[in-house]
This record gives structure tokens, sequence and C-alpha cells, in this order.
């Protein structure tokens, strides 16, 4: 498979002179030297490079790529033509899917599951996304509960409104059919003029990774960055190693328990919430939500009225704290019949509805996760059980329903905190 790199971009923000911006040295390394190496030691050994300001610096270093035992194709255009638009020049080296980088994300993503996750989905095409502590000023993507993009919202962003935190992190793995939808002349880029258009002509996946990518494009973020790297948290939340996350229970640990959470409206913070998990954002560590939301099942909420809670819950965390979840996994079934506008196909027993461990072990599969390091964060037993049985040590908080649910689950759990704020700093400690 091909992997398309954008090698534009001056670096003179960073103070690279006339270097261009992927030579930008993070600890040491070229960034782009470091994205190529880690994709040859992936499998991966076809790169085309698209290049133009400081090209020949390009060229000069990495040559036809042999020393990474990889082939390189050095593309330069003439004129700046946009992320997208300088695609028109390799249309014909790409007949086959390929992968698309840039040159200034700073990132460690198993490109290969990534690749194979797109492939499975089919259609036009994946993007990898994640939410940042800043979707106020970013542009966000909406996925649907088969990960379909279904909006692509270009900011500014109209006063109230309450997206999802989910934004396009510039990881592309796209099919060649995706080229058609590149306008015919001048320039343009993929995230302002391409993507909005395809998603909504075209079935375009979102891959919504907890691994690290970041820009290194200003002095602060490449600071940033290169600390990033040197303590290891780069390659740790990589794929390709197993790392510890926190599971959190949604209803009455993050927000307000208020009997089921039906409308925007219902969703209130618990406080201390949105800072607790803006600790574990900091620290690099994922926070992944797992709740069973039967109303769907029920036929009391459709899909498209829990994204709107889900906005309203990403808006209030980082409107808060900057704080943010970076999975969110849903079990809209419920076993029991007799709801007049339920939905048959979901009135099942499931593996996912907890006090079932499945969310946390499809979550596990997916974010390659070390149960045993891991916490489940839950206001009923029911939840510790979830914990439990996937195998991640387990809080109890007495907010929400406080553990009023006992009696049916004859369980202990590892330790019982008043909130969620206080569970989470017990567990940053190193207390528990
Ligand atoms: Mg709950
Ligand atoms: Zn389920």
């Amino acid at each position: 498979m091909k992997i398309v790199i954008l090698c534009g971009g001056k670096g003179t923000r960073l103070g690279l002179g006339d270097l261009p911006k992927p030579m930008v040295p993070v600890d040491g390394i070229p960034l782009l030297e470091r994205l190529v190496g880690q994709a040859a030691v992936q499998g991966f050994d076809d790169f085309i490079f698209l290049a133009g300001h400081g090209a020949g610096h390009i060229c000069d270093h990495f040559g036809s790529g042999a020393r990474w035992n990889v082939t390189i194709e050095h593309v330069v255009e003439a004129e700046p033509l946009g992320s997208a638009g300088c695609f028109r020049q390799i249309r014909d080296a790409l007949n086959a899917p390929f992968i698309v980088l840039y040159g200034d994300i700073l990132h460690d993503v198993d490109l290969a599951a990534f690749a194979e996750f797109g492939r499975e989905k089919g259609g036009a095409g994946t993007l990898f996304v994640h939410p940042n502590d800043h979707p106020e000023d970013s542009d966000l993507v909406e996925i649907d509960q088969t990960d379909r993009i279904v909006a692509f919202h270009a900011k500014p962003h109209p006063p109230g409104a309450r997206y999802s935190n989910l934004v396009s992190a510039a990881i592309y793995y796209l099919n060649p059919a995706v080229l058609d939808f590149i306008p015919p002349v001048g320039a343009c880029d993929w995230g302002h003029d391409v993507f909005p258009r395809l998603c909504r002509e075209a079935s375009v996946h979102g891959y919504r990774s907890a691994e690290y990518a970041k820009d290194v494009g200003t002095p602060a973020r490449l600071e940033r960055a290169a600390s990033h790297l040197r303590e290891g948290r780069v390659a740790r939340l990589s794929h390709l190693n197993a790392k510890p996350v926190v599971f959190v229970d949604r209803d009455g640990v993050v927000n307000e328990e208020r009997g089921g959470i039906l409308t925007p409206q219902d969703v209130a913070l618990i406080p201390g919430s949105a800072q607790a998990i803006r600790m574990l954002n900091q620290a690099g560590i994922p926070v992944i939500c797992v709740t069973n939301q039967p109303f769907i099942a029920k036929g009391q909420l459709t899909w498209r009225g829990l994204g709107a809670i889900g906005g309203e819950i990403d808006h209030q965390l980082a409107e808060a704290a900057g704080a943010y979840l970076d999975d969110l996994r849903i079990c809209p079934h419920h076993p029991e019949s007799g709801w007049m506008d339920e939905i048959p196909e979901l009135k099942i027993v499931c593996a996912c509805r907890k006090p079932a461990p499945g969310m946390l072990l499809d979550a596990a599969q997916f974010h390659n996760i070390d149960l045993s390091r891991s916490w489940m964060i839950g206001d009923r037993y029911c939840d510790i059980e979830a914990g439990r049985r996937a195998g991640t040590r387990t809080i109890l908080v007495e907010t929400g329903f406080a553990g009023s649910d006992h009696d049916t689950f004859a369980i202990a759990a590892d330790a019982i905190m008043p909130d969620l704020a206080t569970a989470i700093t017990a567990i940053m400690e190193g207390r528990l």
C-alpha cells in the first residue's frame, strides 16, 4: 500500500530558515524521517512525497529511500495547490487504496490496523478522528453507530452549537475514487473543499483512536510534542502497545443521573468530573465511557437523539475544563419486550449490556488495552461487575445510584469513593 506524505509547508514559524516544516528535528530526528521509519518498521515500503517549498532539502536527505529499505518517489509542485489540489499530479500513480499523512503531524499510529479498519468498512475512505481540548475552534465530524461520518462541521461553529468532540487528525485511508471529488482546477484542501461534499455524497467512516497524533506547527506545539516523545507517551498510546485506560460509566458518574437522560436538557455534569477527566487527558491516559442506553431498544430515544446528548456532554466537558472522552461505547439493547415503540431487533440478550463485559472487551481489543492495569468507575454494582468480569480494578462512586443495586450483585468494589473527582485523583496519586 502506498503512503503519500504531504511535505509542503514552510518552517519559518519554527525558525527553520528555508528548510521545509517536515524537516524539523523532533528530539533530534527530522519529523519526516521519523514518519518514514515508523511506517517502514510496520512493513510499509512505498512512499510518495508531495513537496513544494524546500523540496531540494527533502530530496537530498532521503534520496530514493534506500537507507530505510523503502522506495520514495519525490513529486514537486510548481505552485501551492493545497493539500488536495496537489494530488492531481499523482492521480495515475494511485490505483489502489492509499494512506495520506502530513509531514507536520507527529504520530505513532498502527497504520496496518488503521488500514484494516478502512478496508473492512469500505466506501470512499476512513479518516482518523479523535477529540481535542479546543473543539470550539476545530472542524468537527459526527459519526453514527456504524462509525459512518454523517456530518462535517467546518469552523466557525454557530453560537449555541453542541457538536460531538471529534476532529479529523489528518491521517486518511482513501480509495482512488475519492480523487474524483477534487475540483479540476485551483488550490483546494481536503478538509475544507473535499471532505464535506465527500461525506454527503459517499460513505466515509471515522476511526476513533486514542493514539497520539498532534501537529508541531508552532514552537510551543513542537516543544510539547518533543516532551511527549521523550516521556514515552507517543509510543505508549500506539495500538502496537498494550496500555492502561480508565473506563467510566456515564449517567451518575460523569453527569447527574436523572432516571434516564432523554434530551440534551437533561445533561448536567457532576461537579468536578470535567476537571478530573482533564487530569487523565493531560496525563495521556485514555478515558473510555461505557454506557447502557436501553432507551434506544425501548423506542424512547433515537440514535440521533443519543448523539445530541453526547454532543451536549462533550460541549460541557470542553467548556468546563477542556476535557474530553477518548471513546464512547454504547449498549442500545434491552432483553425484555413490552414497550409500545420498541425496536424488536434490539430487544435481545446481548454481550454488551453491563453487567456483561462486552463493551470493555471490545474496547480492549480495538485500543489494545491492558485490562489488568485499567480501572472501571461506576455508580452501580452492575458497572463494578462488568469491570470485574473484564479483569479491571473497580471503583464505586457514591454519586448517581451510589451502589443501590448491591443486593443484586453480592460483590465488592476495590474502592468506594465519593465521586469521580476523588476517584481519579486517587488513581493519579497512586493511592489505590
Ligand atoms: Mg450510572
Ligand atoms: Zn448490548
